[in-house]
């Protein structure tokens, strides 16, 4: 079976010769001990921290060992009582084609609730992600304003549909004129902006907000987040996601100094990691299951077939290739 490690911490922006693929004899099962075919794997824009090894909070990856991420895998041999062959289960696995593993951390999925991708998507890490950063920190009330960096994304296009269900003016910023074609005619955005394009971000900001910002979901960070804070209104609140932007920096970045604008505008701004809130999963899950069979929620997804395309995958995030959910399928 196929293994992908990781064979040295990518500089700058992240290349195919940073992983290598190995093969190796499936081992036999030991008690307790189940054997994984994988099916889905989700790869992310924070697999680019676990790749280096500065100081995070969750751990780097070791060299010359497998990468991980989020995988939907079936569980096609079992030796463990809470499992049985034919179940489907999602977790954070190696990037192996099968694997055997001890069963913890893995959750069972049902493939007849929703499609098997979704559990790494919608109703997996992002869409949780996009449902705490709101619900917990953006702390949303109808007829405000909401811009979300990375719009087009997994969490983004997530992050944009929560705001429109409880009935905020949202505005999204996006890579591409597609992209943003398609937030306002599938998702349902009033406004988009693309930034490769637009000049002067900031005059294009106030623009698609003449109320100001009450929110900013930031994905992205950089110069784009500054452009957002010029706009921001008294009591709002800023959402630090993620700052894909800047992940592949060498040299630390030319920022503006955003505090003078937050203590004008008495503004939040409040960074946080999607398990802080791993207690609120099971409403937040129902939540978006219950707007999903509404038909309130929708979710694209970018699909890569075989195991080998996964490293591409990856490197595509930082493209702009993918439009909701980046998955390779096997
Ligand atoms: P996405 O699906 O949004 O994929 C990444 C997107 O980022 C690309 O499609 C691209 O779209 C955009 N992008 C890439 N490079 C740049 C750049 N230099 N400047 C601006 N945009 C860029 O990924 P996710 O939805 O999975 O993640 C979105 C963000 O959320 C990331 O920053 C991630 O690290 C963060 N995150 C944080 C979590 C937390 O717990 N805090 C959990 C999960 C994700 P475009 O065409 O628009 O450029």
């Amino acid at each position: 079976t196929k293994t992908i490690n990781l064979q040295s911490r990518p500089s700058g922006q992240p290349k195919l010769a940073d992983f290598d693929f190995s093969t190796s004899e499936v081992p036999e099962l030991g008690q307790g001990e189940l054997l994984l075919g994988t099916k889905y794997v989700s790869v992310d824009p924070y697999l680019r921290g676990r790749m280096s090894d500065a100081p995070s909070y969750v751990p780097p990856f070791e060299l010359n060992k497998p990468n991980k991420s989020g995988i939907v895998a079936e569980v096609l041999e079992s030796k463990n009582d809470a499992f049985s062959t034919g179940d489907f289960v999602v977790g954070e696995l190696d990037w192996k084609e099968k694997q055997v593993v001890k069963g913890a951390g893995l959750m069972k999925v049902d493939p007849n609730q929703a499609a098997l991708s979704a559990y790494l998507g919608i109703l997996g890490m992002t869409g949780l992600t996009a449902y705490h950063g709101m619900m917990e920190i953006g702390k949303p009330k109808a007829e405000e304003t909401l811009v979300v960096s990375g719009a087009a994304g997994a969490v983004g296009s997530v992050v944009g549909q929560i705001g429109k269900i409880l009935g905020l003016h949202v505005v999204g910023i996006a890579g591409t004129d597609e992209k943003l074609e398609m937030l306002k005619s599938e998702f349902g955005f009033d406004e988009g902006i693309n930034y490769k394009t637009t000049k002067n971000m900031t005059e294009a900001i106030a623009k698609a907000c003449p109320n100001g910002v009450d929110i900013y979901f930031d994905n992205v960070g950089g110069e784009i987040s500054d452009a957002v804070l010029f706009n921001i209104n008294k009591f709002s609140r800023t959402i630090n996601c993620g700052a894909i932007s800047v992940y592949n920096n060498t040299e630390a970045p030319k920022s503006i100094s955003v505090q003078p604008f937050l203590v004008k505008k008495s503004s939040l701004m409040q960074g946080f990691i999607v398990t802080d809130y791993a207690n609120k999963n099971k409403e937040a899950i129902q939540q978006l299951s219950a707007w999903l069979k509404q038909e309130k929620l929708h979710y694209t997804e970018t699909i890569k077939e075989g195991f080998d395309q996964i490293p591409q995958a990856f490197l595509d995030l930082f493209e702009g290739k993918n439009k909701g959910k980046m998955i390779v399928k096997l």
